[in-house]
């Protein structure tokens, strides 16, 4: 057993701890007020190498894998989560390619990425299914004109990134529009250059600001077979990217709580009352006792969880770890973000400080890419199941 990440991955950290450092924490705040997408942010990253870090050597990327690129977004993020997601879009649109494309779609989309010459984003949520994937709306009928096409109608919504993006993942029914089987939905690449593709409205947000999420009109979108990925009706193969991806999110969990606890850490040892400074209080101090121990045992599971996706254990029986790392990870990076500004007082409400942007930015975490009441039944199936048994 080996707790130590080696050597490339401390090289990696310490790289983008300095990037994180010089570039990101001084454009945090304008990011966010002005909403604007952080073009320069995303040309630092393209600079440094870091939009192919999960993508493999092959095909343009790092090879750095899951792991690499979880110990790239905590570091990013501990100043700011939206660039923390500009780098999670190099994976979550691409996850099912790598896992269950074909080569030639693996040509095709993944160099462009890793290069930072194409961006994309991933279409599943629609407006009356989220959590609930199996009652999408979105349907792909067989094309009468081209052997083994098909012609997608649909809207997807709440996608990050939709705005830059050049193509995208979507999933829509291929069989029966009322089956709710896995087996029934598919995963279609879906260039923004395709007739009938359209992005309908940006979203205004709570925070998370510069990448916009939007809605995706797809109007008579005639999609070839080259472009279907993981085979049709193939939705659980490209689940187990959305399964991969979980660490990838808890990263970003752990990292914004290490920015706010760092924060609050340095403030109570200079904010004054009674005499004293607030970091003499014993009930600071076990506040920040207990969230410091929180935190750790989510940065413990979130790498555990990169290293089994790294390990290809994404699996079903594998779940319940990886759903432990992302709402773990997710709900601490909220309450982490409370005590923050908690401890800052007024002071920690105003913009003056970052606690406040960061208190906004965390509550996503907990809602995308699977809420933590969906990961809580996650884990739960795996523990009735025994996926997950201590004997
Ligand atoms: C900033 C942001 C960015 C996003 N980016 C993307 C993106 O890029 N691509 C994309 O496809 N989607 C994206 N989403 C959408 C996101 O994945 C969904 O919001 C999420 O899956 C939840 O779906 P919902 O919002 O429809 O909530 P609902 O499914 O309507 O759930 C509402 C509430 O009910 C709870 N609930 C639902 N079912 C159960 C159950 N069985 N048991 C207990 N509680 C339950 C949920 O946990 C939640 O608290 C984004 C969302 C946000 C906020």
């Amino acid at each position: 057993m080996d707790f130590d990440l080696p050597d490339e991955l401390v090289a990696l950290q310490q790289s983008v701890r300095r990037l994180s450092q010089d570039k990101i924490k001084p454009r945090a705040r304008e990011i966010d007020s002005t909403g604007e997408y952080p073009e320069d942010i995303f040309q630092a990253f393209k600079e440094a190498d870091l939009l192919g870090l999960c993508i493999p050597e092959e095909y343009g990327g790092g090879g750095a894998g899951i792991l690499g690129l979880t110990v790239a977004i905590e570091e990013v993020t501990k100043y700011s989560n939206v660039t923390g997601l500009m780098l999670l879009l190099t994976r979550l649109p691409t996850g099912p390619i790598m896992i269950a494309g074909t080569e030639d779609q693996k040509q095709r989309y993944l160099p462009g990425i890793a290069a930072g010459e194409t961006r994309c984003a991933f279409g599943l949520s629609e407006p009356q299914a989220g959590s609930d994937v199996a009652g999408m709306q979105t349907r792909a009928t067989a094309d009468p004109d081209v052997e083994g096409g098909w012609i997608l109608n649909g809207t997807k919504c709440w996608m990050s990134g939709i705005v830059q993006a050049d193509w995208y993942t979507v999933f829509a029914k291929t069989g029966d529009p009322s089956s709710r089987a896995h087996d029934s939905i598919t995963c279609f690449i879906v260039d923004r250059s395709m007739t009938g593709v359209s992005v309908a409205r940006t979203d205004r947000k709570m925070g998370v600001k510069g990448v916009d999420t939007g809605e995706l009109l797809l109007e008579n979108v005639k999609v070839g077979p080259e472009n279907i990925v993981g085979g049709v009706g193939g939705f659980r193969l490209a689940m187990f990217g959305l399964n991969a991806m979980r660490p990838i999110v808890a990263a970003r969990g752990i990292g914004l709580a290490e920015g706010a606890i760092m924060y609050a850490t340095e403030y109570v040892k200079e904010r004054q009352a009674f005499g004293h400074t607030i970091a003499d209080f014993q009930g600071i101090q076990w506040k920040l006792a207990e969230i410091a121990t929180e935190i750790e045992a989510a940065r413990l599971l979130t790498y555990r969880a990169a290293w089994l996706a790294d390990q290809g254990k994404f699996t079903k029986e594998w779940v319940p770890q990886l759903s432990m790392s992302k709402m773990y990870a997710t709900e601490v990076a909220v309450k982490a973000s409370g005590i923050a500004v908690q401890l800052l007082g007024a002071a920690g409400y105003m913009e003056d400080h970052p606690t406040e942007l960061w208190y906004r930015d965390a509550k996503q975490l907990t809602i995308v890419e699977g809420t933590s009441q969906v990961q809580l039944g996650l884990i739960a199936r795996g523990l009735l199941n025994h996926d997950i048994w201590w004997d």
